[in-house]
């Protein structure tokens, strides 16, 4: 897979142009902002890391996790979300141009990644939520592998609530700090790429454990500090993107935050696959990236290295792409 598949170098330009946009219409100069504790450990030791678009990231002394800090109000991030033109440029023209691309390469992988990691635990999926489901293509890929599985779609977006009806799954229109009536409901509750925008981490964990029965997984995979692409690119990293982006945890901040939720038996992988090409796309563009960097120039000039060194940063917990998966336990929340 390359990241050109999955984020054409138009369509991503215009989204962070948008982004950029945004971030000046909706979070003004002069508008409070709040120095908040390590969203992963709770720390309050941390030091300002860089700054983008206006907003500023900490960087915890405790655990090393990236975070925008201080923070506007929630009703801004609120009002920001209801009406962004960067979102619905995401929902109505980017997703859709790689839809079909994204089933193939991302969500069928991840069907087949996600059912090893439950199977090897003994744990059969009879009702999954996925959390934030924008079109329903990973529920639509794992109900081929799980016909009789109850699928449910928490997806606050209308439009996208829509295709998921469409496709006939059971569908909650709303945040998911919003959902009643689903307490203890899956086997599996999982959630890609949403923990990185969420305004209040633990307290989005700890309700999507809620919705988790007693015994069950909880499955997030977002993106990660620790990561090759964003460590060497840093501020020029495209994933560091406010106001979307806020949250980028390290491995230790995973295992915090989820402790700190209440789950048991954590494990944090790495399985991300895009982290050099990122970093030889970006140095493409602009070589003073790799001034100085005879060693990593080299490795990244040679394409049979370069794809053993992703593969080394995956299965060492240094890529960016973030897998965290722990156990609801009987006696949670008691
Ligand atoms: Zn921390």
């Amino acid at each position: 897979m390359r990241e050109e598949d999955i984020r054409p170098e138009a369509l991503a330009r215009r989204y962070y142009e948008l982004s950029a946009q945004d971030a000046d219409r909706c979070f003004p100069a002069g508008q409070e902002r709040l120095a908040i504790p390590c969203v992963g450990c709770g720390s309050e030791d941390a030091g300002p890391a860089l700054e983008k678009n206006g907003f500023a990231y900490s960087r915890c002394g405790d655990c090393g996790t990236l975070y925008q800090s201080p923070r506007p109000s929630i009703g801004a991030f609120e009002a920001f979300y209801r009406d962004s033109e960067s979102s619905n440029y995401w929902s109505d023209v980017f997703f859709p141009a790689v839809a079909e691309v994204r089933r193939e390469k991302i969500f069928r992988p991840r069907v087949e990644r996600l059912a090893a990691i439950c199977e090897a635990q003994g744990q059969p999926v009879e009702s999954i939520v996925d959390v934030g489901a924008g079109f329903g293509i990973f529920l639509d890929e794992w109900r081929k592998r799980y016909p009789a599985a109850r699928c449910i779609a928490v997806e606050p977006s209308a439009h996208l609530a829509a295709e998921c009806r469409a496709k006939g799954f059971e569908v909650v229109e709303e945040i998911a700090e919003n959902v009643v009536g689903y307490d203890g409901v899956a086997d599996l509750v999982a959630c890609f790429e949403v923990l990185e925008h969420v305004y209040q981490p633990l307290d989005f964990l700890r309700t999507l454990t809620s919705l988790a029965r007693p015994g069950g997984f909880v499955f997030v995979s977002t993106l990660g500090v620790d990561g090759f692409d964003i460590q060497t690119l840093w501020e020029k990293s495209n994933a560091i993107f406010p106001p979307h982006h806020i949250n980028f945890l390290s491995v230790a901040g995973f295992e915090r935050l989820f402790a700190r939720a209440g789950l048991a038996d954590v494990a944090v992988t790495t399985p991300g696959q895009l982290d050099v090409d990122i970093v030889r796309n970006a140095a493409a563009k602009d070589p003073t990236i790799l001034d100085g960097q005879r060693f990593l120039s080299e490795l990244l000039a040679d394409d049979g290295r370069a794809a053993a060194f992703q593969r080394f940063l995956a299965d060492n917990r240094l890529s960016s792409h973030c897998w965290v998966i722990g156990r609801r336990p009987e006696n949670w929340g008691n």
